[in-house]
Formats: C-alpha cells, structure tokens, sequence
C-alpha cells in the first residue's frame, strides 16, 4: 500500500510530471534555476519538468543563494546557476554556499568560454560548467552526472562540522577527538542534518529518512530524538549546533556557543 503523501509543493514548482506519475516524492529530484532571460529560464523549467525534475526557478543571485541555503524550505539535488546574474552572480553565490559548507553539484551556465572564467568557476566551487548557448540535452546529461555522482559518494563520505565528525561507514560519532554513542535513530539523524549543513532539514525529510515514512508529522519523536542529541553531541563540549526552526525543522550550524 502506498503510504499517503504528507509534503506540501512549494509554490511555483513545476511538479506536473511528479504528481500524475504515481511515484514517491522523494524519487523526485529537485534542481534550482537561476536565470535573469525570462525566456530562457523558461524554456529550461519546462524542458528539465517534462524530463522528471521538479524545477524551481529564480531571478537573481540572491534570492538563489537564499533557495540553495534552504530558506524556502525545499532541499536541492542540483543548483544551476547562470554565471551572469543580477544582485549577486553565479560565482558568489556558489563561493558563499560553498563558505558555509553546502556542497549541493553546482553546474554554472556562462556566455564566456575563456579558460580564466573556467578556472574560476571551478575555483568557486562549480562542479562542471557549460558555455552558453548550449544543447539542451547536453544540459540534462550533465545534470543527470552531477546527480549521480553526488549521490553515490555522499552515503559513505566521513562528515565534519567544525570538531564534530561522522563516519557513516564506522558508523562512529566524534566531537573534540571524544568518541559519543549514539542510538541508530539518532545517528542518522545526525548524518542527514551534517550532509546538509547550513540548511533547513524539514521535519518530514527526518521522517522520510530516518523512519521511512513509518510515522507521521504530529508525533515528537523527532523531539525526542534531537533532545538526546543535543545531550549528546552539544552539551557536554558547551555547543550549540543544532537550530530548531519553529513549526520547520531543523539547521545544523558552526557552532555559535
Ligand atoms: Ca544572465
């Protein structure tokens, strides 16, 4: 039996495709566009939602950077960031979210093809980039790559925040060199919040993840389970790394003290 869906779209997604497929949400993968040419951030929103993604698209480069921090609460698989861009442009933005810890692939669109610009994007952070005008379905398979890649590695990668570490292969916690318990629940709790440092993890993404999907929004067992955490991984070292963001989720920081 599928289990019912809980999450609501965020406004403005391209979500056609995913709603009358029948999948699972979370089969879906969500890139971020940002695009200032209205009729190209057009054309790629429909071609990337008729090809399986669920597309959100924005303007500039600061309302980008707030999308890809998670501020909208919608966790990105793939930003696609145009290099020239009003506000903030596609390099910053892909610095800053690289200065925070956010490793979400970055595939940068460019008018330039000098090999400076190349070096630079790459300097920044960008996992692959592609010159402008470019095919579209030279587009989706890069998109597709970087997808693929990240989410392959990102399972067993050791993890660190600041002198909080997470071997997900050991399944072994660290904090100051001091070796914590954790139950398994709280483990992988701490795994999703740690992949996506510097970013809203909702509240259903824990239950999706963690519990599969085998309990539902209006228990506390994820109150619970961030309370033991807290015990755990924050109090003892006199941290603070875990945000609570009311009625949201949660956000694991550098620690503020
Ligand atoms: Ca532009």
């Amino acid at each position: 039996m599928k289990r019912p869906l809980r999450r609501r779209r965020p406004a403005g997604s391209w979500n056609v495709f995913w709603r009358w497929s029948g999948e699972e949400e979370s089969t879906a993968m969500h890139v971020l566009v940002a695009e200032d040419e209205s009729r190209l951030a057009t054309l790629l929103a429909q071609s990337l939602s008729e090809a399986g993604w669920v597309v959100d698209v924005r303007h500039d480069g600061q309302a980008a950077l707030d999308a890809a921090l998670g501020r909208t609460g919608t966790t990105y698989d793939v930003l696609l960031l145009d290099w020239m861009l009003p506000v903030l442009d596609g390099l910053t933005v892909c610095r800053r979210l690289r200065q925070v810890g956010v490793r979400t692939p970055v595939l940068m669109l460019t008018a330039r093809s000098a090999v400076a610009d190349r070096v630079g994007g790459l300097d920044a952070g960008a996992d692959d980039y592609l010159v402008k005008p470019f095919d579209l379905d030279e587009l989706l398979a890069r998109l597709r790559a970087l997808h693929r890649r990240a989410s392959g590695e990102e399972d067993d990668e050791a993890l660190r925040v600041d002198d909080l570490l997470l071997d997900p292969g050991a399944r072994r916690t660290s904090r100051q060199g001091v070796e914590i318990e954790l139950s398994a629940r709280e483990f992988d709790i701490l795994h999703l919040l740690m992949q996506r440092a510097g970013r809203l993890v909702s509240r259903s993404n824990i239950l999706d993840e963690v519990w599969d999907g085998e309990t539902d929004l209006r228990s506390n067992v994820i109150d619970v389970h961030i309370a033991g955490l807290r015990a755990k991984i924050d109090r003892p070292f006199g941290t603070h790394t875990i945000t609570t963001l009311r009625g949201a989720g949660y956000r694991l920081d550098h620690d503020s003290g």
